[in-house]
């Protein structure tokens, strides 16, 4: 089942690599290909002990390995194992990354910016709310109860105020209340959630927008799961139409790492406006001495990264550019595909209720029964039974202060109710769906 073919690309790939360095005299590194030959195999052996993140039947949490482009991109780059801190440190691989980024700004409408790659979505995310800081230095930050729990935390960490603000039973950011939390407080700055990691919702941007030609407070757009949807071709018109407005926002946070189809340790972050690399200004001595030109580690809070994950990520873009009509584009419908499909079966079935209302490709749903409690214990005992049948689900809590309108008749006992969850992230998903729901309806 794991692809192994590509490997053999590699090797001269590898050959061509070492093309480029052929004046330099010969050296020998010893290696006891027997002795790495046993440790690997105990690294197999170990590794056995995880969930198939690479199956279709892994139907679970947000996991999904790369692509094979990007695992040998990044593989090949392992053999410089450059530093896009310096151009000192990696000068292709810091080239290839501003392609990249240039490419994920082209793709939400951006001709200028400034950004780069980072560790992931939270350190991404800290640096969009570090120079909000910069650019309102005593308003708060305000994002959705359903927002990653990482911006409430991110604040703490930059010492600025943060206000949640609470959401609609689509899971949205209530605009009401925002409304009123900003007539009230001193906001800065608002995220904007495109695809919260819990129910892939998406925050209502075109009213965000509108609140901000009023209040004047920024727009920070966390899409690291949700930014990729932005090529999808089968959203819904609304949602659709909220992706429309990523234009105007002033930050964006995009994972290549959840969708982006990368190893892990590739997030992106994006700023519309360039002036804001002023705030990056340092002194650090030792580091420039190779050229005039800009490096990215003067525009990154992070010092030393993995330029392999700049080259995985172009190798990627190279491959399939990041086109809503081509194949990467493709790949994101399919996964919304796959989320539909499997939503029009749990439709068909009265026996179950729908919790969220499916904007991406995660789908959150429940077996009904008369009560809440009774509900989460059921969620629980399909979640291991299914298990055990190979298919791999998650479990959701969702507060039942905020349950859709289809499960009124569910008597409240409790304060939160588990329900199952599944991301369909694989575009694959699409050709398994009615297997994966034949196993879970004969629980
Ligand atoms: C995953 C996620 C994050 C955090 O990103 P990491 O790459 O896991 O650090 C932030 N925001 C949203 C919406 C996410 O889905």
């Amino acid at each position: 089942m794991l692809e192994k073919d590509s490997l053999e690309i590699l090797k001269n790939s590898l050959v061509q690599l070492e093309n480029g360095f052929s004046e330099l005299p010969e050296f020998e590194s010893s290696v006891d290909i027997e002795r790495l030959g046993k440790v690997l195999d105990q690294v197999a052996l170990r590794m056995q002990d995880n969930f198939p993140y690479f199956h279709p039947f892994y139907a679970g949490q947000m996991l999904k390995p790369p692509h094979p482009i990007a695992r040998l991109g990044y593989m090949l780059a392992m053999w410089i194992n450059p530093n896009n801190h310096a151009l000192d440190g990696g000068k292709a691989s810091s080239e290839m990354e501003k392609e990249v980024v240039a490419d994920l700004a082209k793709m939400f409408g951006w001709d200028q910016h400034i950004g780069h790659l980072c560790g992931g979505g939270t350190m991404a995310n800290m640096e969009a709310l570090w120079v909000s800081r910069h650019i309102h230095p005593q308003k708060a930050i305000a994002a959705s109860q359903l927002s990653h729990y990482t911006h409430s935390r991110i604040s703490e960490v930059l010492g600025i105020s943060y206000f949640s603000i609470s959401c609609t039973p689509e899971g949205i950011l209530d605009i009401d209340q925002l409304e009123e939390l900003l007539q009230r407080e001193q906001i800065g700055t608002v995220v904007a959630t495109m695809g919260t990691t819990g129910t892939g919702s998406v925050d209502p941007l075109p009213e965000l927008l509108e609140l901000q030609t009023q209040y004047g407070f920024r727009i920070h757009a966390d899409c690291a799961y949700g930014g990729y949807f932005y090529l999808a071709s089968n959203l819904s018109s609304g949602t659709r139409e909220k992706f429309d407005g990523l234009h105007q926002v002033d930050s964006i946070v995009i994972d290549p790492h959840k969708h982006g189809l990368q190893p892990y340790g590739c997030g992106c972050v994006l700023f519309r406006d360039p002036k804001v690399g002023a705030y990056y200004k340092h002194d650090s001595p030792y580091t420039y001495f190779s050229s005039e030109e800009l490096h990215l580690g003067e525009i990154s809070l992070e010092c030393s990264r993995a330029g392999a994950a700049a080259v995985g990520l172009w190798a990627t873009h190279q491959y399939m550019p990041l086109e809503a009509n081509g194949e990467f584009g493709k790949l994101l419908t399919d996964c919304r595909g796959a989320a539909l499909r499997l939503l029009a079966l749990i439709e068909t079935h009265a026996e179950f209720l729908m919790l969220n209302s499916v904007e991406l490709d995660i789908l959150c749903f429940a077996k009904r029964k008369s009560t809440t409690s009774e509900i989460s214990h059921e969620s629980q005992r399909i979640f291991q039974e299914a298990a055990k049948q190979g298919v791999h689900l998650a479990l959701l809590n969702h507060p039942t202060d905020k349950l859709p309108p289809s499960w009124n008749e569910i008597q409240i006992d409790s304060e939160y109710v588990t329900c199952l969850r599944s991301v369909l992230m694989k575009p694959e998903h699409k050709q398994w769906t009615d297997q994966i729901w034949n196993i879970i309806i004969s629980i």
